[in-house]
């Protein structure tokens, strides 16, 4: 291939550390998978690695380890201190380096924000994110956890790392000390800047004294704190260049303590929504940067290297997507990458559960031992009925093992609920998951039968081997009196355009689609999501990084309806939304002036609007709208006259199970299912 026709050329560039080269400038960035806190899940663990090696990062950072027991950040976390923990550590490596990766292990102590009874911090001072109280180090505590991070970096060159990674951002225990907010301290690691920046320089430099000038040392820096108080531009700066005197290598870019009630990786976030801060540090020192947060293609990538704002660019949760992700870009083959649509669902949501994390995407991931989908010996013909979510992934791995696939949908397009997620503003990544179905589709030779309802009689007649039923939900339709009166609209009326909102809106189910539905109707038209500005603006953040922590008076633009959501539950509304989105899709309401109102009974609709008891007191709110949201039904009519005439059949997703249906499970689902029809 020529240098006129490679792709990404800044992407793909190597990059040279002076004692060792790096084959592009893609960092698969830490994310902590619960795999690494136990030694017998080392196989499985170094399976993801080296698909993700052997699809081309040029540079792995593992999840987090701890330098101590008191770094952990739950019980019995993954721990780096004795010889006993190198062991295990070597099938990593390994396995990267035998794929032509580069692998460094993340050295993580949590600080206050540990989730047990050990922690310790630089002050005592709780954190809002985790119920212990943190013992405050003494000053011998702080050295020996100091000699800890030494000591953590050298077994990990024992067990063929080429280098650590120091955890200096996102609240924990590094950045607890820069700060006066965290730290109260009087002695040499307190008080003055230069205290306070004491101990991450003198991990930086303990590091490279053990360990030689021939190991690779990153030290994320947090470059935006976003929480009150933070550290200013200046301090940020001189830590910086003290940090690339003490010897790192590389400085990986930090938004936000895990405190923060500012959004930095969710879907809302805009593309690369912080990337100008990475590239305002690189005005001010010489060692190469790792910029991140909301990249996940590689256009992007080669954009913000190409602009010069940086030297790499770290990608973690589009690794868990698309294991393949460097290989497909370098191929000409970026259409085909399973993008990243930033939900967290499968992968952080799981690790903030202690859960093995995984992709809504791709189930695949963290599961690279278990879930394989092998070419098959005699192919089949199969029918799948429904082109959702579900459908489309049992379809698509089906017809890639070889079986002979054909997908029904009555509609006129493939995604199902999904072409209703995608109209969500902030959730425009779900036209990248479409893009990529609709590749995969075309790839794998499936017979694709649009505008078609499949029916009993027409599937028997066909004679297929196996019928796979993912025919989905549909809306529930509460018993409310007046439940036909014109100002009721579902919620795919109002999402698909086939009706407007009037300015006064009230909307019956405060679940994800309650939620989605509220957001949809308080952001202007077309949705400024994707907009930086209007974004920091509403989120308070300085977009010069000049304030303190980078945060300023937050102006949400005011929302052109009055909403107002509801359910009978006393629960707090949108209970299941994602541990680590819910939050924002609160705090976003809020912002918009959303109304939420619990223990409601619904007594009827009419014209004046909907009448409603709450603790019992009659009320009317007077609205224009009322958008049913109240939940699904399982569409099966299908599936029960398959069984009528005694034909077999696989149901799964929503047809399965309309309670608690989410994506996740449907693709997961779905993804079993093909695995396991040879
Ligand atoms: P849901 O989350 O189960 O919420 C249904 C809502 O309808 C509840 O608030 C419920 O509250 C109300 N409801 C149920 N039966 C009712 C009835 N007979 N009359 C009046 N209200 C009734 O379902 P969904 O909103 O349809 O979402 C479907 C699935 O997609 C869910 O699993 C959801 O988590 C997922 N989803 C997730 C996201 C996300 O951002 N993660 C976004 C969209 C959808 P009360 O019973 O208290 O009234
Ligand atoms: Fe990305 Fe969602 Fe997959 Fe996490 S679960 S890697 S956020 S697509």
């Amino acid at each position: 291939m020529t240098a006129a026709t490679a792709p990404y050329p800044h992407l793909l560039a190597p990059l040279d550390l002076g004692f060792t080269t790096l084959r592009n400038r893609v960092l698969m960035g830490s994310m902590h998978t619960g795999m690494e806190d136990f030694f017998w899940h080392y196989d499985k663990l170094a399976a993801y690695f080296a698909e993700r090696a052997a699809g081309g990062a040029g540079l792995i950072v593992t999840g987090g380890i701890a330098p101590n027991i008191a770094g952990w950040v739950s019980p019995l976390a993954g721990r780096m201190s004795h010889r006993g923990h190198v062991i295990p550590h070597r099938k990593i490596t390994r396995a990267v380096h035998g794929e032509g990766g580069h692998i460094c292990m993340q050295i993580l102590h949590s600080g206050r924000y540990g989730y047990h009874p050990f922690i310790v911090g630089a002050s005592r001072r709780k954190s809002p994110i985790t119920p212990f109280k943190p013992r405050a180090l003494s000053e011998r505590g702080v050295r020996r956890t100091i000699r800890d991070y030494v000591r953590a970096a050298e077994l990990a060159r024992d067990a063929g790392y080429d280098g650590v990674e120091v955890m200096g951002s996102e609240g924990y225990l590094i950045n607890q000390f820069l700060v006066e907010h965290t730290n109260d301290r009087r002695d040499s690691y307190g008080g003055s800047l230069a205290n306070r920046q004491r101990m991450p320089i003198e991990i930086v430099q303990g590091i490279r004294a053990a360990l030689g000038p021939d190991f690779i040392l990153i030290y994320r820096l947090s470059m935006l704190d976003l929480v009150e108080n933070g550290q200013r531009w200046d301090e940020i700066v001189s830590l910086a260049r003290a940090i690339e005197a003490a010897g790192a290598t590389l400085i990986n870019t930090g938004i936000g303590w895990h405190e923060s009630r500012v959004p930095t990786i969710v879907t809302r976030v805009p593309r690369a929504a912080f990337a100008w801060v990475t590239a305002k540090l690189k005005r001010e020192v010489g060692l190469p940067l790792v910029t991140t947060n909301r990249v996940n293609t590689p256009e992007v990538a080669e954009s913000l290297l190409a602009d010069g704002g940086a030297d790499m660019v770290s990608m973690a949760r589009p690794f868990l997507a698309d294991p393949e992700f460097v290989n497909k870009a370098r191929a000409h083959l970026a259409a085909d990458i399973n993008s990243c649509i930033a939900c967290n669902q499968a992968c952080l949501d799981h690790a903030f559960q202690g859960k093995r994390a995984s992709c809504l995407v791709n189930p695949r991931a963290g599961r690279e031992t278990e879930l394989n989908f092998p070419p098959v010996q005699q192919p089949r013909r199969i029918a799948v009925i429904g082109a959702g979510p579900a459908g489309l992934e049992a379809a698509t791995r089906l017809a890639a093992r070889g079986h002979r696939v054909s997908l029904y949908d009555e509609a006129d397009e493939i995604g199902g609920q999904f072409n209703m997620a995608k109209q969500i503003p902030g959730k425009e990544e779900f036209f990248e998951t479409l893009r990529y179905f609709r590749r995969r589709v075309e790839q794998t030779g499936i017979a694709l039968h649009l505008n078609t309802r499949a029916t009993a009689e027409a599937l028997a007649n066909k004679g297929f081997d196996e019928i796979v039923i993912a025919t989905g939900v549909r809306p529930r339709r509460p018993a409310i009196d007046g439940i036909d009166h014109p100002s009721v609209a579902s919620y795919i009326d109002i999402l698909r355009g086939h009706r407007v909102a009037g300015p006064r809106v009230a909307v019956i189910g405060a679940g994800g689609i309650g939620f989605d539905v509220s957001e949809f109707l308080t952001h202007g038209r077309p949705a400024p999501s994707q907009d930086r500005e209007l974004f920091f603006a509403e989120w308070g953040v300085d977009p010069t990084a000049a304030a303190a922590g980078g945060l300023i008076e937050a102006h949400p633009s005011p929302s052109p309806r009055q909403v107002t959501l509801l359910q009978r539950s006393r629960d707090k509304p949108g209970r299941g939304l994602g541990k680590t989105s819910g939050w924002a899709h609160r705090a976003s309401l809020k912002h918009k002036g959303v109304q939420m109102l619990g223990g409601v009974a619904y007594e009827r609709i009419d014209e004046a609007g909907l009448h409603l008891r709450v603790d019992d007191k009659a009320r009317v709110l007077a609205v224009d709208t009322v958008v049913i949201c109240a939940g699904q039904e399982t569409r099966r009519d299908l599936a029960d006259d398959l069984e009528a005439r005694g034909l077999a059949c696989h149901i799964i997703g929503g047809a399965k199970l309309a309670a608690e249906l989410d994506a996740k499970r449907a693709i997961r689902e779905a993804a079993e299912l093909a695995a396991s029809l040879d």
